[in-house]
């Protein structure tokens, strides 16, 4: 029953006794081709190509001027400031547009089954709107308050 069947772990374990051939490839003590080079070989340590500090090149990319202003914080009321682009002394003409809240609050009524028509009840609430700063002069968008 178990005469003539390889082990499964050959090398683990030899029989006592047993006359195994020599391999097939090459020799016991001459190998074909040379070993590989360790990772640590020592004239391999200075490679070309690898710059030590790398060119720190400051990019200064100019925002938009909504974005820029915003920064300064704005409201759902106007506020009197400078227009960036006319130069002009105004007081802010504000506009209530979709944004994230409103889609997020129409998801939400979706979700809890508020789903016939009256998930659109956030497009027409202000108050889930974010507003966007007009200048009244020149009609240039100087400003975005997102309530999100
Ligand atoms: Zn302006």
């Amino acid at each position: 029953m178990a005469d003539n069947k390889p082990s499964p772990y050959p090398q683990q374990q030899p029989p006592p006794g047993a006359e195994y051939p020599p391999p097939a490839y090459g020799g016991p003590t001459q190998p074909a081709y040379p070993p590989p080079a360790p990772p640590g070989y020592p004239g391999y340590a200075a490679q070309p190509g690898y710059p030590g500090t790398a060119t720190t090149t400051t990019i200064i990319h100019q925002q938009p001027t909504a974005v820029a202003i915003s920064a300064i914080g704005f409201g759902e009321s106007p506020v009197a400031m400078s227009c960036p682009a006319c130069k002009q002394s105004i007081v802010t003409a504000t506009t209530y547009v979709t944004g994230t809240l409103t889609w997020l609050a129409c998801l939400g009524l979706c979700v809890v089954g508020c789903d016939l028509g009256c998930c659109l009840i956030p497009f027409c609430c202000d108050p889930m709107k974010d507003v966007v700063h007009i200048c009244p002069s020149c009609g240039a968008q100087v400003g975005v308050f997102r309530r999100m």
